[in-house]
């Protein structure tokens, strides 16, 4: 069979625009979801990012903390050295002393550098903890408005996909049955794509294929130019048509 021969070959054309349409809206539909998963999971992906500049920032916090009580106790030790230093009598205990002095006041000074590099980072890290809480309002703010505008897509794009369905059905059980299931066959093998229209390419007037896009032969040429006639593509197997045939 290389053509269909019927006088609801226009309806048929106008059954595969109807179904097109329906594949369209709910594929709008199928994909609110998605977007409102990835806007989600962007949100939770800064918020991550967040609490792992907070946590950077606790950490120096902590650590500075910890740098700040090793330095009292090295001012605790230079005092009780010095303490010392006035009660000893022998030479060695004294030089001994003064040994351990200077070895506190070496600690001493490596603990400041160490404090005053942590003050830098914690600088730093108070800096990149407000640019995160910034960001993740921002991005709570952008999911939330985006959110709101896909679900009202959403909604108006089901209300159109139900109503599109109701007249789609209408427009099916008016073809003859026969018709329709061949129609269906080609159809579901076709991924949703039964009937499709030949372009015309301007200027050459050479004819191809709208599914495949394959150039049509001289039959195929002939086939699709004539009235209530539909050609199967020689390539892609669907049905062919010519829209200034059907629809002008
Ligand atoms: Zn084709």
């Amino acid at each position: 069979m290389e053509t269909i021969h019927t006088v609801e070959a226009k309806a048929l054309v106008e059954l595969q625009k109807r179904d097109t349409a329906i594949d369209a809206l709910a594929a709008r539909v199928a994909d609110v979801p998605v977007k409102i998963a990835a806007l989600a999971e962007a949100f939770e992906e800064k918020k991550r990012s967040m609490s792992a500049a907070r946590d950077a920032l606790v950490a120096l916090q902590v650590k500075k903390k910890g740098v700040e009580l090793k330095l009292a106790e090295a001012d605790e030790g230079i005092r009780k050295h010095q303490r010392e230093l006035n009660l000893v009598k022998d030479n060695n205990a004294f030089k001994a002393l003064l040994t351990e002095i200077e070895h506190d006041k070496q600690s001493k000074d490596d603990l400041e550098t160490e404090e005053l590099v942590l003050l830098e980072e914690i600088d730093k890290a108070a800096v990149q903890d407000k640019v995160m809480q910034v960001e993740v309002k921002k991005t709570e703010d952008f999911k939330n408005s985006e959110v709101a505008v896909l679900e009202a897509a959403g909604r108006e794009a089901a209300e159109k996909l139900t109503a599109a369905k109701g007249e789609r059905a209408a427009a099916a059980a008016a073809l003859s049955p026969d018709l329709l299931e061949r129609y269906e066959t080609i159809r579901a093998n076709r991924r949703g794509l039964a009937v499709a229209a030949a372009h015309e390419e301007p200027g050459t007037g050479k004819l191809s294929c709208g599914g495949c896009h394959m150039s049509l032969t001289p039959q195929k040429t002939l086939d699709v130019k004539k009235q209530d006639t539909l050609t199967f593509c020689q390539d892609c197997r669907c049905l062919l048509y010519l829209e200034k045939t059907i629809f002008g």
